[in-house]
């Protein structure tokens, strides 16, 4: 079968063997793949993600140097299954699945492992346990956005939301979009959003802020106070101590950016006791002034992945309609073009989120 394998630091579309169901285990027809951020990420900083992965060693560590198939956001077809499979759909169903694999016993990922083909090949295998029918005639093309989906739901889960926050949402690429939607699912208003880029800001509304900022024209926390702050009976009440700022709403900040830098701004332009949720991947070593954190007692919560119950909801969202798909789905390509869609990708006027269909 054809796949673009990433092998000495570029993709290059090959012919691989043909890939044989194992125990459990289902193989299905990539019908189509979201390109990731992590995935570009991969590309350019492959060996730092196995530098910090010794600290993790509960994932196996993925080895650079070795070829590796990408593709971890993937909606697919049932072709086939594999021994002791309970044959639970009907081949030619269309399913989703979270992007790991049961093997031996043990969990292993999908698109970052040297072991398990991700969704940018023709055919791949998926754990049976794992399948979601992807209901209500939703097309493939949406379907594929269910994992950038849970990323945001499992950061909005994280945060663990008492319902008088005032949501800020620093960055509004695919995952800062993801949360807005998910903000707006549990009826969490105002929504914030800052972006730099005029379509990023307009999907942001698009997807349910109630008010975006562009960070190179007004300070984003500042436009965050306008919106949190108490009715003047309930300020009152709060009458903060002499000297202190006046009270307001409790600050839920997501980091979407992961760039270095940005969490130390979000650390200075952040009020008095606000809750960060780290969503962005960073992948360099990165400076933030502990001192910060601690004058205004900030809390800090990185996040990462999702459960299958968060992945589930996505696809949930999806069917419903609730997340306006069609729009964040801004190209497609073959496996020949996925080079060039990673370039294209730094173009956020142009480009959302762009699929791979490896069977063009
Ligand atoms: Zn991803």
């Amino acid at each position: 079968m054809r796949a673009a394998v990433f092998r000495q630091g570029d993709l290059f579309v090959d012919e691989l063997a043909e890939p044989v169901p194992g125990n459990g285990l289902v193989l299905v027809r990539t019908l189509a793949c979201g390109i990731c951020g992590s995935d570009l990420h991969a590309r350019d900083h492959a060996r730092k993600m196995e530098g910090v992965s010794k600290f993790v060693p509960w994932r196996k560590p993925l080895d650079p140097t070795r070829d590796f198939v990408m593709g971890h956001e993937f909606a697919c077809e049932v072709l086939d299954y594999g021994p002791g499979a309970s044959k639970r759909f009907r081949i030619g169903t269309h399913v989703v699945s979270v992007p790991w694999i049961i093997r031996d016993g043990a969990v292993q990922g999908i698109g970052f492992s040297n072991d398990n083909t991700g969704g940018y090949a023709e055919r791949m295998l998926l754990t049976e346990n794992n399948l979601l029918e992807v209901p209500n005639g939703l097309p493939a093309d949406h379907a594929a956005l269910t994992e950038p989906l849970a990323v945001g739901i499992h950061a909005v889960e994280k945060a663990r939301i008492a319902g008088d926050e005032v949501p800020l949402v620093i960055g509004c690429g695919p995952i800062g979009l993801a949360i807005i939607a998910t903000l707006r699912a549990k009826n969490l208003h105002p929504i914030v959003a800052a972006d730099f880029s005029p379509k990023r800001r307009e999907l942001a509304l698009l997807m349910g802020a109630d008010v975006v900022v562009d960070p190179a024209v007004s300070s984003p926390y500042t436009t965050w106070q306008e919106y949190a702050a108490y009715s003047p009976e309930e300020t009152k009440r709060r009458a903060p101590l002499l000297g202190m700022p006046r009270p307001l709403m409790p600050a839920l900040i997501f980091e979407c950016v992961g760039v270095p830098g940005v969490i130390n701004q979000i650390f200075e332009g952040a009020p008095r006791n606000a809750r960060i949720i780290v969503v962005g991947v960073c992948m360099e070593n990165d400076l933030a002034k502990p001192m910060l954190g601690v004058l205004k007692e900030l809390t800090v919560q990185y996040v990462f992945g999702f459960t299958k119950d968060e992945f589930a909801s996505g696809l949930r969202m999806l069917a419903e309609g609730e997340v306006n798909a069609g729009e964040l789905v801004t190209g497609k390509v073959g496996l020949d073009g996925i080079s060039g869609a990673f370039t294209d990708l730094a173009n956020p006027e142009r480009h959302t989120k762009i699929l791979v269909e490896p069977w063009r």
